[in-house]
């Protein structure tokens, strides 16, 4: 079974791409499964039409005697959709959410049969929640979205510094940066040197496209919404990549007056 993780800033783009990453292996014939780690709780929406309407945080808050149909949904071509879910804004901890919707998909052993995982987790936030799909060893492949901006760079950096953590006791290694483009200049070779300074590689590019917003108003993924369109195209050679990548690392993430002289480097003009 194939465990992924894909963290970054939040906003940055990575429950449209889990999503269109999930939604790319089901083509493959894979049996899928994607677990939103994000107390913003709609990591499955573009799969599942609409957002989750029972979390896995919501099931245990009501009832004790839960069963893995009480948590997971069935969303497009048959993927698997649960959502961690969070405390109510002000009161809680999103991580200790997340730790305890993770014991619940352990014990209910969801997960058995399924040929790929994939976490969406939001990592821009310094808490031991955020960390538990790959200190608890639930996924080994990390991923790692960034645009050119500096705070997603920085977001990247903080991530890669956790993974070298847990790669140095265990099996978790980093797949790659896979790039979101925001248009900002010199992206690609930003993230291209970015992601060698980090003993990885820009595993793909993806281009910014108002298709992905035409389709998230829609409730779809580019994979659903425009399956012949060059984003959709973008999506699957990505979800190529990782299934077969063979680089996998311990990241050597960088201090922060590097990471400022690199963005400096490529994104200014004078
Ligand atoms: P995250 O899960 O990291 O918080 P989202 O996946 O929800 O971020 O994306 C944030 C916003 O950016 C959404 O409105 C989404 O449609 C948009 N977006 C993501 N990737 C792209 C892209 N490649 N091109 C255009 N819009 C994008
Ligand atoms: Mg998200």
């Amino acid at each position: 079974m194939k465990k992924i993780a894909i963290y970054g800033k939040g906003g940055i783009g990575k429950s449209t791409t889990t999503a269109n990453l999930s939604a790319a292996f089901s083509e493959m014939g894979l049996k899928v499964c994607q677990v939103g780690c994000d107390p913003k709780n709609d990591s499955t929406r573009l799969l599942l039409g609409h957002i989750c309407r029972k979390t896995v945080l919501d099931v245990v808050r009501d009832n004790d005697a839960i069963t893995s149909e009480d948590i997971v949904h069935t969303g497009y071509n048959q993927i698997s959709c649960i959502e961690a879910g969070g405390p109510e804004p002000g009161v809680g901890c999103a991580g200790r959410g997340i730790i305890v919707a993770l014991e619940k998909v352990r014990e209910l052993n969801v997960l058995s049969d399924m040929d790929a995982v994939l976490y969406d987790v939001l990592g821009d936030v310094v808490c031991g929640g955020f960390a538990v799909p790959i200190r608890e060893g639930y996924a080994t492949d990390i991923y790692i979205i960034s645009s050119g901006e500096l705070m997603s760079l920085y977001a990247a950096n903080n991530i890669a510094k956790g993974i070298k953590r847990f790669a140095l006791r265990g099996v978790v290694r980093l797949g790659g940066i896979i790039g979101n483009s925001r248009n900002t200049l010199n992206e690609k070779k930003l993230l291209q040197e970015f992601a060698a300074r980090l003993n990885t590689y820009l595993i793909t590019f993806i281009p910014r496209d108002s298709i992905v917003n035409e389709a998230e108003n829609k409730r779809q993924t580019v994979i659903q919404y425009a399956a012949d369109s060059d984003q959709a195209k973008v999506y699957r050679k990505l979800a190529n990549m990782v299934l077969h990548n063979a680089k996998m690392t311990v990241p050597t993430p960088m201090d922060f007056e590097e990471l400022e002289a690199l963005a400096e480097k490529y994104g200014s003009k004078n």
